[in-house]
Parts: structure tokens; sequence; C-alpha cells
């Protein structure tokens, strides 16, 4: 009893997700000494569903094992391969499956659904059927995961559209940015050459045009409805392991990583012609202005935000409806790299 209230608390000490994975997985091998127990979530859009591994660990490793972050989804598993694990999902229950031979670990799925996060399951492995009580610990436990996350989940997200707040950003930017400088000294090493896993990491801020006008004919209710259908419709155009903001109103961020610094003006394209390309319920057609820029060594999020907002505002003096990147308005001499000093300009 002693040892499992040790592990919860523990497993409720860090505010880290990718963190409270490992915790629990650390935590379920010490108490159930299974042959192995992992994490799996799904990723990607309805067409094409993946696993990734969050966190597993075996009866003889010393610390957990995960898939990278940034996987490509063609590298995962796909859905369909670990059909016990899509079954205990769609099901959203328990499913063991006894061991077709002698000598194979029985496995035992938990579903793992939150409000937010990727739905998942609890994989466990063990020699010999899970005892009763055993099975009921590991459901206690995962309860008390959930909850933890939705308390997680409560303080980092906007409770319209779900997605992460703006309080969350500076600490997401900064961890990003520590990844795009590995990837810099990488490439550096690399002589310039694209090298797997090199990070380019670059920042947008996407504002929707003349969305005064939305709330003024149609009402703020259907202007909420709008910021709600956009937000889903944002999380469908970028990858799972991209960030995406709302830092109030109808101002969204986004901090997306690619494999090369052209792909970046290509994703955001896409993204507005995907936007203006909607028929919004009774609104009709909404566009949206996005700034863009890449990140540097050294950069804070300050930098990085003002720099991309400068380009989002030459968008909206040039017509709207368009992604303006910074770094290219500078090479042309439409924009300058000097940070903003008058009260006017800042914002
Ligand atoms: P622009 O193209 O220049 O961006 O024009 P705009 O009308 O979108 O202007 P701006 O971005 O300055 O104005 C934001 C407007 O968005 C003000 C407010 O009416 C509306 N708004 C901000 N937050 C919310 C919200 O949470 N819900 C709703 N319904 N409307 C909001
Ligand atoms: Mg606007
Ligand atoms: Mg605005």
């Amino acid at each position: 009893m002693t040892l499992v209230v040790e592990h919860l608390a523990e497993l409720t000490g860090f505010r880290d997700r990718d963190l409270l994975d490992v915790m629990l997985v650390s935590t379920l091998r010490d108490l159930l000494r299974p042959v192995s127990v992992g994490i799996y979530r799904v990723v990607g859009d309805a067409r094409q569903q993946h696993w990734l591994t969050r966190a597993r660990i075996g009866e003889h490793d010393t610390a957990p094992a995960a898939d990278p972050l940034w996987s490509e989804l063609e590298d995962l598993p796909a859905l369909h391969d670990c059909p016990e694990r899509e079954r205990c999902l769609r099901e959203e229950r328990p499913i063991e499956r006894a061991p077709a031979a002698p000598g194979e670990a029985v496995r035992l799925h938990f579903p793992i659904v939150t409000e937010h996060e990727a739905a998942g399951v609890l994989e466990v492995e063990t020699s010999a059927p899970m005892p009763d009580e055993q099975r009921r610990t590991t459901a206690g436990i995962l309860r008390i995961y959930r909850n933890f996350q939705s308390l997680l989940d409560y303080s980092e997200r906007d409770t319209l559209t779900g997605l992460l707040n703006r309080k969350t950003f500076d600490e997401c930017f900064l961890r990003l940015a520590v990844e795009a400088a590995n990837g810099e000294r990488t490439r550096a090493q690399g002589g310039g050459r694209r090298i797997d896993g090199a990070a380019f990491v670059h920042l947008a801020v996407i504002d929707i045009d003349h969305f005064k006008r939305v709330n003024d004919l149609h009402g703020h209710l259907i202007g909420d409805e709008v910021l709600l259908l956009l937000s889903r419709q944002l999380r469908a155009c970028f990858r799972f392991y991209d960030h995406l903001f709302r830092f109030g109103g109808e101002e969204f961020v986004v901090l997306v990583r690619c494999a090369s610094p052209q792909a970046a003006p290509e994703v955001f394209e896409r993204m507005r012609a995907t936007v203006a390309a909607c028929v919004f319920p009774r609104v009709g057609q909404v566009t949206v202005s996005v700034g863009m820029s890449a990140l540097r060594s050294g950069d804070t999020p300050g930098a990085a935000f003002e720099r991309a907002d400068k380009a989002l505002y030459w968008a909206k003096q040039h017509g709207r409806n368009r992604v303006a990147d910074f770094e290219a308005l500078v090479a042309a001499g439409e924009l300058s790299e000097a940070a903003r000093t008058g009260d006017v300009e800042l914002f």
C-alpha cells in the first residue's frame, strides 16, 4: 500500500505530459512486475491513423523508451497493425488476449481516453493472467492519471477551442528552440546537407480577416462557432507534433517543425487555401492572414513573435487572405529587421 501511495505521489509530481507517461509505465512496472508495459497513442488524421509509442519499459530495461515526438506517420505502425489495441479503444473496455502458444505472454489492454489528448491504450504483458486485485489497482491508477491530465488541460488549454493557451507558449517555444539549435549544429557538421532529424522550426501568427464583421452581422455566438470550427480546421492542417495555440480573440499562433526551410511557406499557404475554400455555416467564406518567421539560434519567444507579427501586419496592409514571410520581406526590402521601439508599434 505504501509503495502504491509513494508511486502516486511521484506520478502526480510533474506538470510535463511526456514525463507523466514515463512515470506511469515506471510505476506500473514496479508494482506489477510485468514482462512489459507501454502507452501507445493514436496519431494522424482520420484517413491515416498510426500508433505512437509514448513510453514502454520491459522487465530488464533500466529506463522507458519512446518514439521520437516528431516521428513521421509512415514510420509508425498503422492502427490495424495492432488489432487488440484498436478493439480496446473501439469498445472502450479492457481486452485480454490469452497466449496463442505456450510460453507467450498474456496481453492486457486498458483504454486511455481524455478530452483533448489523442486516445490511447495501456498495454501490459504478463507471463500469467493478471490477478483481479492487480487489475483493480491498474484501473485505479489509470483513473488518477486521467484526472491529473484533465487538470493539466484545464490550466494549459483554451476553454472554447481546446487549443493550447498563451500561458504555455513560452515554455513550448524554448523547448523547440533548443531542438532547432541542435538541428542547426547537425546541418553545419554535415556541410549544409539535409540530415534526417534536423529541425527547422517556424512560428506563424494567424489572424482572421474582418472578424468584427462576422460578429456584427451574425452575433457573438456565431462568431464563437466560427472560432471553434476554424480551430478544428487548423488542427487538421498541421502534424500531430506541431503546436497550435489560441493567443486570445481570433488570433492563433503555431510552431511548426519542417524537414526543410522551403517547406514552411508551403504548409502555411496550404492552410490558408484550405480555410478560404471552406464554407462556414450561416457565415460563408472566412479568410485568414498569416505572418511567419523562422526560429533563430538564441531566439526569444517575444522576438520571434514580433517578427511574425510584423509580417502579419504587412499581409493585412496588402490585401489580407495571404501568407507573408518575414525573412523574404526583409530580403525584398519591404520590412526591416529593426525591433519595434515606438509605443505605437508595440502590441
Ligand atoms: P482584421 O482583418 O484587420 O484583423 O480585422 P478584424 O475585424 O478581424 O479586426 P481585429 O483582428 O482587430 O478584431 C478582432 C475582433 O474579433 C474583435 C472582436 O469583435 C472579435 N473577437 C475577439 N475575441 C472574440 C471571441 O472570443 N469571440 C468572438 N465571437 N469574437 C471575438
Ligand atoms: Mg482579425
Ligand atoms: Mg486580431
